[in-house]
């Protein structure tokens, strides 16, 4: 369990808009004691909020307020300040839903049946109880799948990995800055945008903006940095290399393409739910899913509570009639459901923005 935040921890945000955009001039005070959290006027109890969401300095919120889920987005001045946000919150309401679960097994007499574990990446309680053991852990929170007691066996960079924003697969999404600049005789403009993605995903962005910049040169060494950025991960991705290369032939429809990448990389690494449902999604686009439902089958016994794999499997269970499989995957899942459906009423919520 982690330790109660005890004191009281200021900062300043701005409450911004679906587009990500401040729409305060001035900064808000907010303020976070472990059970409270004040956002300029209002307090939000740490069993209120739903789900968080952050990329870069944005924070996306869901919190039940009057009966109600409201969507937040908060601006924080820095990245280092939204993470610490996001991590303080977590590590709290998941502490929460973890004492209030083992009261609900206490009250059952079954608290024999409880199991958590502390992210070793973010400090949130992750709840494991009727979860058979695995080598690799799931953190709903900051969603890192990392390897347990590896004695070094798991690749280096492993926690970078996550499910890419745009193509859904796992990948190294992060921040890409896209921009344009031209000049016509005597006006000249840009325009830049940021995009947190995959590699994969950017490369097509980046060659179009190379094409669009090659005319007018100042931007081009730009657009050069975010070409080999789009492209050298792959080469220099360690065991996980060919990973992108993989994910973009699934992207392309050919499937076939991608499974000797994906099966090359599993040579090398021991453990790799994310990899293995990538290798999934490749058989589903093959139409094969009765070899998806085996692969998910081998994701979730390299990681016990991968949520991505699980809902998959789910779903699979449910198209190919397998009523018991279904049965024994809801069974160990409904314990952990409270984290899982948080974050999809958080999706829901968004997306209404
Ligand atoms: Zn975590
Ligand atoms: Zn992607």
């Amino acid at each position: 369990m982690p330790t109660p935040l005890e004191s009281l921890w200021k900062f300043k945000f701005q409450f911004g808009n679906a587009q990500g955009q401040a729409t305060s001039i001035f900064s808000k005070k907010g303020s976070f004691d472990g059970e409270q959290l004040t956002l300029d006027q209002r307090t939000y109890a740490v069993s209120d909020i739903a789900a968080i969401e952050r990329r870069q300095k944005l924070v996306v919120m869901a919190v039940a307020a009057d009966n109600q889920l409201h969507t937040l987005i908060l601006v924080f001045g820095s990245q280092k300040l939204s993470q610490e946000f996001k991590e303080r919150l977590d590590v709290a309401r998941s502490g929460f839903w973890a004492r209030q679960h083992r009261a609900d097994l206490e009250k059952r007499g079954q608290v024999q049946d409880y199991r958590d574990a502390a992210c070793p990446n973010c400090q949130a309680t992750i709840i494991l109880s009727h979860m058979p053991a695995s080598p690799q852990l799931y953190c709903p929170f900051c969603e890192t799948l990392m390897t347990l007691n590896d004695n070094g066996q798991s690749p280096a960079n492993e926690r970078v990995f996550r499910l890419c924003d745009d193509c859904g697969l796992f990948s190294q999404p992060q921040k890409y800055t896209i921009m344009y600049i031209w000049f016509i005789v005597v006006a000249y403009g840009w325009s830049m945008r940021e995009k947190w993605c995959c590699r994969t995903c950017i490369r097509k962005e980046a060659w179009k903006m190379f094409w669009g910049n090659l005319l007018f040169v100042l931007g081009l060494p730009f657009a050069v940095i975010q070409l080999f950025r789009a492209y050298s991960g792959d080469w220099l991705g360690g065991s996980f290399r060919g990973l992108d290369t993989g994910n973009a032939r699934i992207i392309k429809g050919d499937a076939a393409a991608a499974l000797p990448y994906y099966r090359a990389i599993l040579e090398r690494v021991p453990y790799a739910a994310g990899v293995k449902y990538n290798l999934a999604k490749g058989l589903l686009h093959q139409d094969e899913p009765g070899h998806a439902a085996k692969m998910l089958e081998a994701a979730l016994h390299d990681c016990t509570n991968y949520a991505p794999a699980a809902t998959l499997l789910r779903h699979l269970y449910q198209e190919l009639g397998e009523q018991q499989k279904l049965k024994e995957l809801d069974a160990i899942w409904s314990i952990a459901e409270q984290q899982t459906e948080d974050l999809d009423v958080e999706e829901t919520s968004v997306s209404d923005e």
